[in-house]
């Protein structure tokens, strides 16, 4: 955040009384006006030239004015703004490069956050009233590069409904092209890509918080790339099951691709349910499974520490598909 005089203000702005007048833009100029509601007594609030200010509003009770210089439309170079009501102490809250285009912008007083548009950035945003925090709320790029070429990704009006927990914007679509959209969405909803582990832990820690979430997974089962195996002798792993129940994680049959140990070779897979092993590491996982059996409690704990990189100790490292340990699956 940085502080700057603005430059040309009317000499008797800093007196003007602010109670009963309108605030309004000059986009063009670059200016911020006032008058009274009849027109009289206008006063140049704020005139910081060709950076194209687009959105307005006041927080009158905290005697401030803020507002989006939209800036070049090519560049991300649109910045947002705040002074006193008479144009005073003018400080910078969102800096050139935070946003690309900001249009329209609201307060909500009570959560202390600025939402507003971002047209060639193709997003709507908010911050915190001192700038911190600069989220994006929607993106509607889907993978475009910004400034977003197609005008149906534009997103320029913004209302937020504080009481109604949502907030509003619109998209414009191709001038006269009668393609503009009204949009809305719940102040707390969040989209969570991946049904994974840390997909899934994102969206559950959300939820807790109360956020409103979907989870997007690209394929039919969640999980990610892990997945639970039943062996004899196993431990019941109550933990992760109770984990999985809470996340309503259906648990199916282990498969065992042989890339894992043969990073070169194409990968086969076991069927659902088996393991691929040689007779040799089928004996060395029957041993294990028997003591396994006569083990403590204390052991097995320390046992769920281990995995395959560091379970030399247990003779986990020479079970392997072949012979060698390492070979293509003979079975
Ligand atoms: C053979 C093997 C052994 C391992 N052993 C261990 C171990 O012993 N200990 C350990 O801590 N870790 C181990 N790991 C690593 C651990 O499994 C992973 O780090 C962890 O599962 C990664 O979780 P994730 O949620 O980040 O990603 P993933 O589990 O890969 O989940 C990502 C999910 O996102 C989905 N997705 C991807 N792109 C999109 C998209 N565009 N739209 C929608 N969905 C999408 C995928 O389908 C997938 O379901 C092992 C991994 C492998 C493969």
């Amino acid at each position: 955040m940085s502080a700057k005089a603005s430059p040309s203000i009317d000499a008797a702005a800093k007196n003007t009384p602010v109670s009963g007048r309108l605030f309004f833009l000059d986009l063009s100029a670059g200016r911020i006006l006032s008058a009274n509601p009849d027109g009289s007594d206008l006063k140049t609030i704020i005139n910081e030239g060709r950076k194209l200010p687009d959105g307005l509003v006041l927080d009158v009770a905290a005697g401030h004015i803020y507002w989006t210089n939209m800036g070049d439309a090519k560049r991300n170079d649109g910045s947002i703004m705040r002074s006193d009501l008479n144009g005073k102490s003018m400080i910078t809250i969102v800096p050139p490069g935070g946003t690309f285009t900001p249009k329209q912008l609201q307060l909500e007083k009570r959560s202390g956050k600025l939402y507003w548009s971002d047209r060639e950035g193709m997003r709507v945003m908010r911050a915190n009233l001192d700038g911190s925090e600069i989220e994006s709320l929607v993106d509607t790029s889907q993978g475009d590069s910004r400034p977003g070429p197609d005008q149906r990704k534009w997103c320029v009006g913004i209302a937020v409904d504080t009481d109604g927990g949502k907030f509003y914007w619109t998209q414009k679509g191709g001038h006269d092209a009668g393609l503009g959209r009204i949009f809305r969405m719940r102040q707390k909803e969040r989209a969570v890509t991946g049904a994974g582990v840390a997909g899934l832990a994102a969206a559950y820690r959300l939820s807790q918080r109360n956020w409103e979430v979907t989870v997007l997974e690209a394929t039919d089962r969640v999980g990610g790339r892990v997945a639970a195996y039943h062996s004899d002798g196993a431990p019941e792993h109550k933990e992760m099951r109770r984990l999985c129940s809470r996340l309503s994680l259906p648990l199916q049959k282990h498969q065992y691709a042989n890339s894992f140990w043969n990073q070169t070779a194409r990968a086969s897979l076991s069927a659902p349910g088996s393991w691929c092993m040689s007779p040799k590491s089928d004996a060395i996982w029957k041993n294990f499974q028997k003591k396994f059996r006569t083990s403590t409690p204390h052991q097995w704990r320390q046992l769920d520490k281990i995995d395959y990189s560091n379970g030399r100790h247990y003779g986990f490292r020479s079970i392997g598909p072949t012979e060698s340990g390492h070979g293509p699956c003979t079975v």
